[in-house]
């Protein structure tokens, strides 16, 4: 968890790759669904791009889908987002014989995102997150030469939107896990590689 910009997907790869842990990025497969071209997608357009949350149960329906499907340890990104959502995984968790193990949660100061949010570019072709400096030139991503985007909800005016949804109804989550002893904060304020090392310090902590 993280509000926009934290550094949940740059993180979350990391993750993946020390762990070989199966990603569920939700944004990216909401933002699957729209690259698609369906009528689901196209409603999904429309409420992404405005920086809001689709609905709980539309969300829920697409994880389950995916969830049910793997045997391998999961990393959730950007999920749950919303209190509801958060029973909810509880709920199909216990119901698939599986368990929430850690919920990390990365902070960062409210001054810092819309900057790096506006230094955000994507891969269309790999998913490769990167953050170029303002003289930055070309569209091609480094890793696989694909073309890279700026995702049409990182306008500064969209991020703003997206910082109150977040305070809104995300944030509460936070109250739903603390206390379970399985919830903690990583300052996100750090370099990628210092925010994963104190990732992996946890991780390792609870392992033990
Ligand atoms: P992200 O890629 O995690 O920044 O998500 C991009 C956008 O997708 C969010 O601003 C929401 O509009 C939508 N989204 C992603 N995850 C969820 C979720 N768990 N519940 C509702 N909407 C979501």
């Amino acid at each position: 968890m993280g509000c926009p910009g934290a550094g949940k997907g740059t993180q979350s790869a990391k993750l993946v790759d020390t762990y070989h842990l199966k990603h569920i990025s939700t944004g990216d497969v909401l933002r699957g669904e729209i690259a698609s071209g369906s009528e689901l997608g196209k409603q999904i357009a429309g409420i992404i791009n405005q920086g809001n949350l689709v609905p709980d149960e539309m969300m829920i329906s697409m994880l389950e889908k995916i969830v049910s499907t793997t045997d391998k340890d999961i990393i959730f990104d950007g999920f749950p987002r919303t209190v509801a959502q958060a029973e909810v995984l509880d709920e199909m968790m216990q119901r698939l014989g599986r368990n929430i193990d850690r919920v990390i949660m990365i902070t960062l100061p409210e001054s810092e995102v819309v900057g790096r949010i506006s230094s955000r570019r994507q891969c269309q072709k790999c998913g490769e997150i990167l953050h170029v400096g303002p003289e930055a030139s070309g569209n091609v991503c480094p890793v696989c030469g694909g073309e890279l985007y700026t995702r049409p909800d990182d306008t500064p005016e969209r991020v703003k939107h997206r910082l109150e949804v977040y305070h809104q109804d995300t944030l509460p989550v936070k109250n739903y896990y603390a206390g379970t002893g399985k919830y903690v904060e990583i300052n996100g304020n750090q370099t990628p590689d210092q925010v994963f090392e104190d990732m992996q310090q946890y991780i390792l902590e609870k392992v033990k």
